[in-house]
């Protein structure tokens, strides 16, 4: 699976795959105004929620069926392909029924087993193209295991949107990226095409610029973006959208690098890199080493293995000295208590020999 697996005809395997349109279809007027505006500054793909998944009742729920309409307006006028929310089987039945070109299922629904199957059933054998994203809590298994649902109902052309994870605590997103997570699952699963969702990540116009480029950089190769003709007057997610005027701004400012290098200088500094972790290996051998000698000496002498005074004092210690050489002290931490676990584990393998 790549990028062309899900492109549609006329569309080209560049990167990045824009898909740009209001957080919701409100009103005709809004959803072909906006469409307008996006398709006179080159966007191709639409997207519309028609459906809208609310925290709690009472908020603006999505227009539902009629929207449809607007949207094979939109694609007999302007000629875009469209996209779509679902999160029901009978949503996916309208929505194919219209001939909506793409489908993505949501956060909320990714995060639930039995709501993905029962989509997984109504899509069986169904050939259009559908964006998973990823589940609202920070579980790549979870997010895997809906695109395994959709692969095993026959549906072949996946891609994953990254849209950041919920938190509790307070950070400037409104959905942390964890940006280790898609990475993983660009690792586990090379060829799936990967969207980034900058504005449900930052939550607020600011940030949907640095974003896009983190996405671009971390080479995923496309990007959902909610635009809408007034975004300030938006039923839903007013302060993350942006007209698409601003949006042709920021997608003609993005810096596009190539993954493959093609200069000599990246294969001397990977040697480099290389000859580094040998070395990390091998003082990690030695320190392993010197560390049993330790279990000899604790056996002989009848000492615990784990001695607390001495394992927080390199934890502090280490976490410090590697602040001073421009490294996070969280990240030091995290190291040294992996290595403390291998050297307790060789050591208990010596005392109970
Ligand atoms: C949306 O795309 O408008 C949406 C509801 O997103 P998410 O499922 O990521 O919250
Ligand atoms: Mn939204």
């Amino acid at each position: 699976m790549d990028l062309e697996s899900i492109l549609l005809p006329g569309l080209t395997p560049q990167r990045p795959m824009v898909i740009a349109g209001p957080c919701s279809a409100e009103t005709e007027e809004q959803v072909m105004t906006t469409a307008k505006q996006l398709v006179d500054r080159g966007q191709k793909v639409y997207r519309a929620g028609i459906w809208k998944p609310r925290t709690k009742p009472g908020g603006f729920e999505g227009v539902g069926t009629v929207g449809l309409e607007w949207l094979q307006q939109v694609k007999k006028e302007y000629g875009m392909y469209t996209a779509t929310e679902v999160a029901t089987p009978k949503h996916v039945e309208e929505a194919l029924k219209a001939g909506i070109d793409i489908l993505w299922i949501g956060a909320r629904t990714t995060a639930n087993p039995f709501a993905v199957q029962d989509l997984a059933d109504a899509l069986a054998g169904v050939d259009v193209p559908v964006l998973i994203k990823n589940p609202v809590n920070p579980d790549l298994e979870l997010w895997i295991g809906a695109m395994e649902r959709l692969n095993n109902a026959g549906v072949k052309k996946l891609g994953a949107i990254h849209r950041g994870f919920s938190s509790y605590d307070k950070t400037i997103y409104r959905n942390i990226p964890q940006w280790h997570i898609p990475i993983e699952l660009r690792r586990r699963i090379p060829n799936l095409p990967i969207f980034s969702d900058p504005s449900h990540i930052g939550g607020r116009r600011e940030l949907i610029a640095p974003l896009c480029q983190q996405a671009m950089d971390l080479n995923f190769d496309g990007l959902i973006i909610e635009s809408h003709c007034d975004p300030d007057s938006a039923w839903s997610d007013a302060k993350q959208q942006i007209t698409p005027d601003v949006l042709e701004y920021i997608l003609n400012l993005l810096v596009i690098r190539s993954e493959t290098s093609t200069t000599e200088n990246i294969k001397e500094l990977r040697k480099q890199i290389d000859e580094c972790d040998t070395s990390v290996i091998e003082l990690l051998a030695k320190r392993m080493r010197i560390s049993r000698e330790i279990g000899t000496f604790k056996k002989e002498h009848s000492i615990t293995v784990l001695q607390s005074d001495r394992y927080r004092e390199i934890l502090d210690k280490r976490g410090a000295q590697g602040a001073l050489c421009g490294m996070k002290e969280s990240f030091m931490r995290d190291i040294f208590e992996a290595i403390h676990e291998e050297s307790v584990r060789q050591q208990m393998e010596i005392i109970n020999k």
